[in-house]
């Protein structure tokens, strides 16, 4: 007996599928995580399908949550695990490229005709063990090809979200995209623009997470996507060539702010900012990105750095991220690495504990000084606390000097 902590997704798949076997529905795995099997990768999510519709799965399973019930999908809790449950079913007319208008319950067959390529599209009974593919899906994994399901250029005009998670999977597995799917994306290329921000900004997470960032990205513009991902995307295009060395040189697991900075870097500061917006990243995204963006220029050219600006970078807990950044940008320039090689080891050399000292003079100081509150207490305390940082200041006597210095204050009359 397995506990429920080392119960993996999909043994808790499986016991779902049971579940509705022995109620007498169909039951089925479906979609990615067949992919992932039949390609020998690890599934990050199962997914059921069943001829059960969503009030038969809310009696049934004790744990569940309605999220999509609308769209036939009821979320069903096993053990850790959180599977979706979805009744087969066919999406009506798309009205605005982005949502069907409803989902009609349906076949296994109609259902898998509903998925947008081939490789997606098939069903695994883990009972009997046998894959379930009416879309060819199998031939396409042996070819290595990304396939729309049905006519390509309709069922990128249904939902274009499609047409990224077409470059996102061919990136992704090093597959080719079928001739016929690559001429309706690159002749569906604009429709991008009807997609959310929201949506779009989710697959570009997925796309510049992954190892095979600088392949997609070659490919978003090689299909015509990149300029129209936001409003001001197409300014990347002439770039394409130096982000995508950039982007095969960064470590293989790299966060999406880091990703993304790398690819925003020709644009301006305040278009790195505009951008992330027009994306709707999260705020914490949206900082990352620009403090990337904003700290490269210094890193690149470290030669004015003093030890006071390094440990203010490295306050900032991503110093690695930035150095791996910079070391692909001079290499991705061909440029000479010598002058990145010494800034890692001044900042290999500069121990924790020193990076982010408490300060020796605060606001508290000031203020028993009958110092007004207003903008010299940040003028001070910054400029004295850098002076500490660079070891200019060793000791709160010193500091408290400085401070009372740039105050205008007596010195002597030292506490
Ligand atoms: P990943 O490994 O990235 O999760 P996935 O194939 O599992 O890839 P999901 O977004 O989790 O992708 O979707 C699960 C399945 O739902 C897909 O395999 C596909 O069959 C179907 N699907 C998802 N999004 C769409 C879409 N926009 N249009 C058509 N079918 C889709
Ligand atoms: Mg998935």
């Amino acid at each position: 007996m397995s506990t429920a902590s080392s119960l993996t997704m999909r043994q808790a798949a499986l016991r779902i599928v049971r579940t509705l076997r022995e109620a007498g529905y169909t039951a089925l795995f479906a979609g990615g995580c067949v992919r992932d099997m039949l390609m020998r990768r690890r599934a990050d999510d199962f997914d059921i399908a069943t001829d059960a519709t969503p009030d038969v799965l809310l009696k049934l399973f004790r744990r569940t949550q309605k999220v999509g019930v609308q769209f036939g999908v009821v979320i069903v809790g096993v053990g850790p695990h959180w599977i979706e449950v979805a009744t087969f079913r066919s999406d009506l007319a798309y009205a605005d490229g982005r949502h069907p208008s409803g989902v009609q319950f349906s076949t296994p067959q109609e259902d898998a005709a509903r998925r947008d390529f081939t490789i997606n599209g098939m069903f695994y009974d883990p009972i009997r063990r046998r894959v379930i593919d009416y879309v060819g899906g199998q031939r396409d994994l042996k070819q290595r090809v990304v396939r729309a399901i049905g006519e390509p250029a309709e069922r990128f005009a249904e939902d274009h979200l499609r047409l990224l998670r077409a470059i996102r999977f061919a990136a992704r597995f090093g597959f080719r995209i079928e001739p016929r799917t690559a001429e309706a994306l690159a002749g569906s290329a604009a429709g991008i623009r009807r997609v959310s921000a929201e949506r779009v900004c989710d697959e570009l997470d997925r796309i510049l997470a992954h190892p095979s960032r600088a392949e997609a990205w070659r490919s978003l513009e090689r299909h015509g996507l990149l300029p129209h991902l936001w409003s001001t995307a197409d300014r990347l295009v002439p770039h394409v060539g130096e982000t995508v060395r950039v982007l095969s040189d960064l470590p293989r697991r790299i966060s999406f702010a880091l990703g993304l900075a790398a690819v925003l870097l020709p644009m301006g500061a305040a278009d790195v900012g505009a951008s992330c917006a027009a994306l709707r990243t999260s705020n914490e995204i949206r900082k990352a990105v620009m403090w990337f963006c904003s700290s490269l220029p210094q890193v690149l050219d470290p030669r004015a750095l003093t030890l006071a600006d390094l440990k203010l970078l490295m306050a900032r807990g991503s110093m690695d991220d930035l150095l791996a950044l910079a070391g692909a940008v001079h290499r991705a320039r061909r440029q000479s690495l010598e002058a990145h090689r010494r800034l890692m080891r001044r900042v290999a050399s500069i121990l924790p504990n020193r990076v982010a000292p408490p300060p020796l003079v605060t606001g508290t100081d000031l203020s028993d000084w009958n110092i007004p509150a207003g903008p010299i207490y940040r003028t001070v305390l910054e400029r004295v606390y850098y002076a500490q940082l660079n070891g200019d200041v060793c000791d709160r006597a010193a500091a408290l000097g400085m401070a009372r210095r740039l105050l205008g204050l007596d010195a002597r009359s030292l506490r």
